[in-house]
């Protein structure tokens, strides 16, 4: 069993540094008391870094990731910063194809006393997790789309290789949720497929996947009924997987759900490599103030601990990477250690105390 990790730190641009610093904190304190080791490499990547040497993602920083047993990256671009085109810097994106990371794992979590712009039934908890194909579909030919005076063309590509894997991973991940007793078993396809051949294509490719896994529950929505039902009833979803673009939107409203972004995790998740990250960007607008929410942040470090047991059969990692996540619930739940995007009061460094408190370290 391995219990000895390396992993890969870009503290990005805006906010990032701020609320990296006392995340690795936190999962130092947890691993010394749990018996594991993590070390810590910081690689230098994004917008600040760009406008400082012309490099986004220098090679020496790819080839660390490449290394790393994982990847923990905070938020990076900066408006201000752009290339020559006008696009912004987003290595996150570079990365998510470089190392093939095909499913962003989106949990959507909203539990008794946290803020929702939703009215929770009585009795009801939302806890689903939206899958994001992450490489292809709509973002296909990002950066090379064609525009002419006329007319503007981007492709949707579905591949067969990338929906299996896609498929296979989210089955796998109802099986583990439904085995941590955290639901039923199901996972819903959300497409396109009434109108567009693509999305009939990779809901055929769904289907295929699911006669696999006569144990677990399936079925298909369409995205614009799945975009009214997270409002209306989320508290029926489990697992969800849907292309590129669709879950890039459906990923902010539910956040949105979950009370803001500060409190939305993220994981893209590849055969071989793992990026983990909060949903949010650089938020320039309150970076340098230290009153950034670090809980989004923490919530992803909780999920790559998970990852990492899960992996490496290492089941410290595994109960820590819970532990985390209901210190972080319950520091929100109990509403006195709030940053202000929450309508609390704290900063950054109080609101990553008070999970430490909770956790005993
Ligand atoms: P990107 O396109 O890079 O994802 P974005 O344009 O969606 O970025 P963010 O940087 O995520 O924008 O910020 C959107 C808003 O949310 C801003 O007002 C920002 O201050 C706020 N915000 C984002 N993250 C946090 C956080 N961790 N704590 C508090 N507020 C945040």
């Amino acid at each position: 069993m391995k219990d000895s990790f390396e992993i890969a730190v870009f503290n990005g641009d805006g906010i990032g540094p701020e609320i990296t610093r006392p995340t690795v904190d936190i999962l130092t304190r947890l691993a010394k008391a749990g018996g594991y080791g993590l070390r810590f490499k910081d690689v230098p990547a994004g917008a600040a870094h760009y406008a400082q040497t012309g490099e986004s993602l220098p090679e020496a920083s790819m080839a660390a990731a490449r290394a790393a047993d994982a990847i923990l990256l905070s938020a990076m671009g900066l408006p201000s910063v752009r290339y020559p085109d006008g696009t912004e810097i987003s290595p996150q994106i570079d990365l998510r194809k470089a190392l093939t990371l095909f499913a962003g794992v989106r949990p959507v979590r909203i539990f008794p006393g946290q803020k929702t712009p939703l009215n929770l039934p009585e009795g009801k908890e939302v806890d689903f997790v939206l899958i994001r194909e992450s490489t292809e579909g709509l973002f296909h030919t990002q950066g090379r789309g064609e525009v002419s005076e006329n007319e503007a063309r981007e492709t949707l590509l579905i591949t067969r290789d990338i929906s299996e894997k896609l498929f296979r991973f989210a089955f796998g991940l109802a099986r583990e949720r439904k085995d941590a007793g955290r639901g039923p078993g199901r996972v819903t396809c959300v497409d396109k497929a009434n109108v567009f051949r693509a999305f009939a294509f990779f809901r055929a490719l769904f289907d295929a996947e699911a006669a696999n896994h006569p144990d677990l529950a399936s079925d298909h929505a369409y995205v614009d009924a799945t975009a009214l039902w997270f409002v209306l009833k989320p508290w029926d979803f489990d697992v969800l997987v849907t292309e590129n673009m669709f879950g890039d939107i459906l990923s902010d409203l539910g956040a949105g759900l979950m009370g803001g972004l500060g409190v939305a995790p993220s994981a893209d998740i590849g055969a071989d490599h793992a990026v983990f990250q909060p949903c949010h960007g650089s938020a320039p607008d309150i970076a340098g103030q230290g009153r950034a929410n670090p809980m989004a942040m923490i919530l992803s470090a909780a999920m790559m601990l998970d990852w990492l047991g899960l992996r490496h059969d290492n089941r410290s990692l595994v109960a820590d990477g819970t532990r985390l996540r209901e210190a972080v619930e319950a520091v929100i739940r109990r509403g006195e250690v709030l940053t202000s995007d929450l309508g609390g009061t704290a900063g950054t460094e109080e609101a990553a105390s008070a999970v430490l408190q909770e956790l005993g370290l």
